[in-house]
């Protein structure tokens, strides 16, 4: 059983802080088991106490539902600036297959022009 590292009680359910790896009951880390458990596992292993958190941010510490917003706007973000990567990807050969189809289609007018000026002259 670990204690609180506020009151020193037994915390069954609470938050555990990644900078001085002690649990905290909710109430006693200032953060509710609402909020805390709406953070993402990534944020759960980043999170600290209110201690450490005041420790190195300072009197701006931005409040935790600021923090999960941005992390879930950049999640997204990622995830479409991955897609428009493999969208570039895909479209980079097409970029030089439309050279090779302009190539062709000149090409072709060559030809036709060729073909027409042969068939004026019989
Ligand atoms: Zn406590
Ligand atoms: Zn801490």
């Amino acid at each position: 059983m670990v204690s609180c590292g506020k009151c020193s009680e037994d915390v069954t359910f609470g938050a555990l802080c990644s900078k001085c790896m002690m649990d905290y009951h909710y109430q006693c880390s200032g953060v509710t088991e609402k909020s805390y458990s709406k953070l993402s596992e990534r944020n759960k292993a980043t999170w600290v106490c209110i201690t450490c958190k005041n420790d190195a941010a300072g009197p701006s510490a931005a409040p935790a539902a600021s923090t999960t917003r941005a992390s879930a706007k950049g999640l997204s973000l990622e995830n479409v600036m991955e897609e428009f990567h493999k969208l570039n990807a895909k479209l980079s050969p097409l970029v030089s297959l439309v050279d090779d189809i302009r190539g062709i289609k000149a090409d072709v007018k060559e030809l036709k022009k060729a073909s027409s000026d042969t068939s004026t002259q019989f």
